[in-house]
């Protein structure tokens, strides 16, 4: 026997009754987003390597050991699968020149790649919806997607996501923090794990991001950003949350969240559910005014934020979210040679009329054929012999009638045959 292949590890296949459940998803998420005036961008799934580099930052988990990065062997460039949506955005809107005119709103979903331990809720290939606005300096666009967010799990019929914010202040506000971070953290060097030390001088900030427990005590009393905020910033926070309070939305302030990531500033959030075990962030985001220009644009504001796709789907599921079947409304079931090829017209026929159609393939007994189209679960045979087809007329039976609705075929004329079946349908759906 030859040896199977198998996927990679954390990269999953997505079989298609899990892939009607997306299918779904993002028809909600489209008209979501459209409703806020976002319109889509489809980016390349490989980047040049600097780019994440530069926008993410080196010290960070994704950049220092999460990066699926490459040479290309034709012309020895330093390649990378995607991590994150965020910095090839903003590669994309420089290079294209879109923010020259107008702020924009944009989105994009797709697959990104990290190299992380798979478990539940974490996969090395895995899905984000991000969405971005570029060229708002406010906090009128930061209220406006945090808004979005809770608009989007009452779409989905979640409950219990509750909102985390927090202000990470401008870079000099930062650096002020930092200086007393080093002090505070060096105090207690015992206490910080390998990943602490080694980032101690380099990215202090980042320690109080760290998910080690052993570490919990020694992060919750450092000092806080939040006194070291000039009066813009701390304005900006608080116009951020005027809106929320005036939507009645609630939220935690949580100021030792950090975010993974370097670009951000002022903002910060994060959308958790208890639901879904350890990995209970479903959506994260903020403002990173800074990265437009750090990736060689012109300086613009811009805020946005990535949801986690596969963590939503899971938590549509355990509140008890179930797919939609996929319904085909007729199987064409045909023996015979004169019946086959009128078969084949009469599908293609329905189809004019869009009707959704399983043509049978390959032949057999009006037996098995019957037995397919039940296990279809299509709403009617169409049933084509020579008898049929001599006199061009079909017989159309009724497979799952509802209600008192008698199960019972009829002969219908060829030409009739799509005015018969819509209307039947549309009687089912009256009743
Ligand atoms: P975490 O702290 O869980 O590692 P993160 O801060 O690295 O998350 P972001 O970079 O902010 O995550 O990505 C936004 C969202 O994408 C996360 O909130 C999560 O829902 C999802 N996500 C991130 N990494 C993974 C992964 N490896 N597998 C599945 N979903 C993920
Ligand atoms: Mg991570």
């Amino acid at each position: 026997m030859i040896a199977k292949i198998q996927s990679v590890r954390g990269m999953n296949d997505i079989l298609p009754d899990e892939a009607e459940f997306w299918d779904q998803f993002e028809e909600t998420i489209r008209s979501w987003l459209k409703s806020y005036g976002y319109r889509p961008l489809r980016l390349p799934i490989v980047e040049p390597t600097p780019l994440f580099k530069r926008a993410i930052g080196e010290v960070t988990d994704i950049v220092e050991k999460e990066m699926y990065s490459f040479v290309d062997s034709l012309n020895g460039e330093p390649l990378t699968l995607r991590p994150e949506g965020t910095a090839g955005c903003v590669r994309a809107v420089i290079q294209h020149n879109l923010i020259a005119q107008q702020p924009q709103r944009l989105y994009y979903l797709g697959q990104m790649f990290r190299h992380e331990r798979p478990q539940k809720g974490r996969y090395r290939q895995f899905h984000q919806v991000g969405v971005e606005a570029l060229g708002f300096p406010g906090p009128d666009i930061d209220a406006e997607q945090i808004l979005m967010g809770a608009r989007l799990w009452d779409d989905l019929g979640l409950e219990g996501i509750t909102l985390q914010l927090n202000t990470l202040g401008q870079p000099a506000e930062r650096a002020c923090h930092r200086a007393e971070l080093i002090r505070y953290f060096e105090e207690h060097k015992e206490a910080l794990d390998d990943d602490g030390r080694r980032r101690l001088y380099t990215n202090p900030l980042r320690i109080l991001d760290s998910k080690n427990p052993a570490l919990h005590d020694i992060i919750v009393g450092a000092p806080r950003l939040i006194d070291h905020l000039g009066v813009e910033s701390l304005a900006h926070f608080e116009g951020v949350q005027q809106v929320l309070r005036d939507a009645g939305l609630p939220f935690q302030i949580n100021p030792r969240l950090v975010r993974g990531l370097d670009y951000y500033n002022l903002t910060v959030y994060e959308w958790l559910t208890d639901r879904l075990g350890a990995q209970g962030t479903v959506c994260a985001g903020g403002r990173y005014d800074g990265l437009v220009q750090q990736l060689g644009g012109k300086p613009a504001p811009a805020c946005g934020f990535a949801m986690g796709v596969e963590r939503l789907l899971a938590l549509i599921r355990e509140a008890g979210g179930e797919a939609r079947a996929a319904a085909i409304d007729v199987y064409v079931v045909h023996q015979g040679s004169a019946a086959s090829r009128l078969a084949a017209r009469v599908a293609e026929g329905l189809r004019d009329h869009g009707i959704d159609v399983l043509f049978h393939c390959g032949g057999g007994s009006f037996k098995t054929q019957m037995k397919k189209a039940d296990a279809s679960g299509a709403a009617f045979a169409v049933i084509i012999g020579d008898d049929e087809a001599n006199a061009g007329e079909v017989t159309l039976k009724p497979m799952h009638p509802l209600g008192e609705q008698p199960n019972e075929q009829t002969r219908v004329r060829v030409d009739d045959l799509a005015d018969a079946i819509i209307s039947s349908i549309l009687n089912q759906e009256d009743s």
